[in-house]
């Protein structure tokens, strides 16, 4: 067979390793997570220094949590996995073991997470006795065709994942059981907010990921799920743009799809991460009178925690820095 230089060419293309799409060339991408617990009214004329050290101590757990699979070279969806279950697993947050009650004094739990690498995504919403959603969540994603499970099927799904199941007694922690009776009693009408967690990792290989967990909002009734299960309003990750984690009244971060509306802004107006937050969270959800606000990372390890709230339970640590926590608004925290 006679090779002519223009065949030789060809085989060798044809032979070049392909790169995995979306992978950083940089192999060493210094790594980051930022995380959120939530936001709201937390001011600090309301919180003891006992109840603040605690908040502290648990971001900083989670994050170290995170961190370290990043530093030991894991990826973010992992990393993801480990500062959410952290959190998930702590009393003070309202997802998991700490989740709000129900109307009807029961938790109902939702979860997503996306890996920004392929745009794969995960969700469960409305399950009751799944311990950690944010696994449930993450195996939707990888061990099934869809993107979202809810109630008993999403339920049925985890147990044959062997995800831990647990009866919802697990939940009843006493302070917060304290609470749904106080407010039953004087008969709040209607549902208020109350935190969320969330985490967005950036890996060695470039990959951004991001995940949100919540009991939703307190006294929810008629199996009212929030914008945290959606892709696109609680949580969204893509490599070329961000990944995002948002907390707060899940309705309105529903109607605008504030998470995918960061990342477009990012991507079609060519807006950074920070100037894309500031306009979808202090401007768009701010007017339609919305509350709440987002974790969010880009590839450059740029962060952002943006609220228009007294306060957000928040964090994050990149690569040779110290890792810092913060509990109410910018002025407070100073
Ligand atoms: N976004 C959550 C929901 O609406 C609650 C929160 O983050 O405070 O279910």
């Amino acid at each position: 067979m006679k090779l002519t230089l223009a065949s030789l060419i060809t085989l060798l293309i044809a032979c070049y390793p392909v790169k995995i799409n979306n992978q950083n060339d940089n192999a060493k991408t210094p790594v980051a997570i930022v995380i959120h617990g939530g936001a709201g009214t937390i001011l600090k004329a309301n919180m003891t220094p006992e109840k603040e050290e605690q908040y502290r101590a648990s971001l900083k757990q989670a994050l170290q949590k995170g961190y370290a699979v990043l530093e030991k070279g894991g990826t973010s969806v992992e990393a993801v996995l480990a500062a959410i279950t952290v959190l998930e697993d702590d009393p003070l947050f309202n997802a998991g073991k700490g989740a709000v009650f129900t109307y009807y004094g029961e938790v109902e739990l939702d979860a997503s997470i996306m890996d920004g690498s392929n745009l794969q995504a995960g969700a469960v919403a409305g399950a009751k006795t799944i311990r950690n959603p944010i696994l449930a969540a993450h195996a939707v994603m990888t061990k099934s065709p869809h993107v979202m499970l809810a109630g008993s099927g999403a339920e049925e799904f985890a147990r044959l994942q062997n995800l831990a199941i647990v009866p919802q007694s697990y939940f009843i922690d006493s302070a917060r059981y304290e609470q749904h009776f106080r407010r039953k009693k004087a008969r709040e009408a209607t549902p208020s907010k109350h935190g969320t967690v969330g985490a967005v990792a950036l890996d060695r290989f470039g990959n951004i990921a991001a995940g949100t967990s919540t009991g939703g909002m307190m006294d929810k009734r008629w199996g009212r799920i929030g914008d945290s299960p959606v892709i696109g309003a609680g949580t969204w990750a893509q490599n070329k743009t961000c990944g995002i984690s948002s907390t707060g009244w899940g309705e309105y971060f529903i109607r605008l799809g504030v998470a995918h509306d960061i990342s477009a802004m990012m991507e079609y107006g060519g807006l950074s991460l920070q100037e894309a937050a500031d306009s979808v969270i202090m401007k768009k959800l701010t007017r339609l009178g919305g509350t709440g606000g987002v974790i969010g990372l880009d590839q450059q390890s740029n962060i952002t925690m943006t609220f228009n709230t007294a306060g957000m339970y928040r964090g994050y640590v990149r690569e040779g820095e110290e890792s810092r926590v913060f509990l109410f608004g910018r002025d407070e925290e100073e």
